[in-house]
């Protein structure tokens, strides 16, 4: 484990998932989780077991497929129900089986919520919080409490906010992050309430909502004022106007405030790391984002470009490097030899200097048009094949498609596509019906295929992601779609991109029965 003394303590996956359009199968959490231990975050919390069906497989999963290199998962909870004990409360349970080995409880902090929300006394919060911070740590778990509404509690009563830190910090809890629950704080007022908190004896953590603008900079006043424990989102996502931005405040606090938070060469992969997470959650990046913005450091061509050419420093804080961006320079997330060639060995293909140049190229080719292979893994291992192997090869080659729509006089919406191909010598024409367009194709294509290959059966469509991406430099917008799929042992997502949406979709789908079948074992060759 890394450096106990500052935790960086990223809550994407619980607080960051509460933004209103985002949503991440188990598998999504899964890989987003892989992306912010490459970062070398210190904390992943993964979600509520026991409250949510999809957080309690989170963590299931995590025990077998997530071989973390830094963090420690955290499972969230609430402390136990009024008027029971700890341990016979089916969601503490459910907290202490998660496997995680860090419970962050949540607490109320705020008298009014205590009475008004909670329905209790003020005395059987303090109860609550005692019973359940032993109780977990009793069995073995780490424990950090969030303090939910402190700031505003502690406006509204002092004496009881500081002694429901101070009754948790007895009670065994680690850190007490004080949380700005409705995100309404200033830095200068949130940095007088910390060094107080800080004063009453337990370690203190700070969670910030940006609903003020404020989120890093009350993230960074509290860091001033004591607290050791930083809790943040990837790209800054929540709901409302999000949490504060992990990636800015590790940037800022490592490159500005001189700690040493995660490895250098960890800081540099952020940028990557950054968009990565974004084709997982399906937002569209904001190129103005500090630091790991397509924009953080681009400059428009005028007055000051020809200094810029002399000294870039003039015109930059930092050496965008250090965050792995680029001054005016899109980020290309696979396009570098070293990640190619990483990628590469990471497939089982030692690839000569001439396959990973030609590689490289087509990758950035593929980019400038919109393409995206960090997201789409399979897609990237077909074309590195097709590179090796020196042609494209494939188990069948596609005469045409074509697809109909049909809305019939009840209103009900069917799809018709046929598919035309070759496979294993033969001509084969095939129809399939369906409730959308890419699912009449995905019919047609298996009902054409399945005879030869008959583990097409198991192959299973599991995710489909659309996302138009603006047009630059007068040229029309085109639509990029990333499907996931799966068979019975595990899952692969292929990558289209077309200015027609259906033709996307196809091509991430020819993709991904292709992708299916060499899973299965049917070589190309
Ligand atoms: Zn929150």
């Amino acid at each position: 484990m890394a450096d106990d003394r500052f935790h960086v303590y990223d809550t994407t996956l619980r607080d960051g998932a509460q933004q209103e359009g985002l949503t991440l199968t188990v598998a999504d959490k899964l890989a987003v989780a892989r992306h912010l231990d490459g970062l070398g975050v210190g904390f992943i919390e993964g979600g509520w077991p026991g409250a949510n069906p999809k957080d309690t497989e989170f963590f299931r999963r995590a025990q077998t497929e997530l071989d973390l290199k830094h963090a420690q998962l955290a499972a969230f909870g609430a402390t136990r129900r009024a008027g029971m004990k700890a341990a016979d409360d089916p969601l503490v349970a459910a907290l202490r089986e998660s496997g995680a080995p860090v419970v962050t409880l949540v607490a109320k902090s705020h008298d009014r919520h205590v009475e008004l929300a909670l329905r209790t006394t003020l005395q059987e919060n303090l109860a609550m919080i005692r019973d359940t911070v032993s109780h977990l740590r009793a069995e073995g778990q780490r424990v950090f409490l969030d303090a939910e509404h402190f700031f505003d509690g502690y406006k509204s009563n002092p004496a009881y906010a500081l002694e429901v830190l101070r009754t948790a910090a007895e009670a065994g809890a680690d850190v007490i992050a004080l949380c700005d629950t409705n995100g309404g704080m200033l830095p200068d007022e949130l940095a007088e309430i910390v060094q107080d908190a800080a004063r009453a004896g337990a370690r203190v953590g700070i969670h910030c909502h940006d609903d003020t603008g404020c989120a890093v900079a009350n993230t960074l006043a509290a860091v001033r004022a004591g607290a050791t424990h930083v809790q943040g989102c990837a790209n800054g996502y929540g709901e409302r106007s999000g949490n504060a931005n992990l990636f800015t405040v590790v940037a800022n606090l490592q490159l500005k405030r001189g700690y040493d938070l995660v490895p250098d060469e960890s800081l540099a992969d952020m940028t990557r790391i950054a968009h990565a997470i974004t084709e997982l959650t399906n937002v569209t990046p904001n190129s103005h984002a500090p630091y790991v913005g397509t924009s953080a450091f681009a400059h428009k061509a005028g007055l000051h470009a020809s200094a810029i050419k002399v000294d870039p420093n003039l015109y930059q804080h930092i050496d965008p490097a250090q965050v792995g961006n680029d001054m005016r320079m899109l980020v290309s997330d696979m396009a570098g030899r070293a990640s190619v060639e990483l990628k590469g060995r990471e497939l089982g293909y030692e690839l000569t200097p001439e396959h990973t140049k030609s590689l490289v190229e087509r990758v950035k080719e593929l980019e400038a048009e919109g393409f995206t292979f960090e997201a789409a893994d399979a897609s990237f291992e077909l074309l590195l094949r097709d590179t090796v192997q020196g042609e494209r090869k494939r188990h069948f080659d596609v005469e045409s498609w074509r697809v109909i729509v049909e809305r019939t006089k009840g209103g009900e919406l069917v799809s018709e596509a046929t598919v035309k191909l070759y496979a294993k010598g033969e001509r084969i024409v095939a129809t399939g019906e369906g409730n959308g367009p890419v699912n009449a194709l995905d019919k047609a294509v298996r009902q054409a295929l399945e005879q030869l290959y008959p583990e097409l059966a198991k192959l299973e469509l599991i995710d489909y992601k659309v996302r138009i991406l603006e047009g630059t430099h007068g040229t029309d917008a085109v639509t990029r779609v990333l499907i996931t799929s799966s068979d019975d042992k595990s899952e692969w997502a292929t990558v289209g991109v077309a200015e027609n949406i259906i033709d996307a979709s196809w091509q991430a789908l020819e993709q991904a029965v292709t992708y299916g079948l060499l899973r299965a074992g049917r070589d190309l060759a």
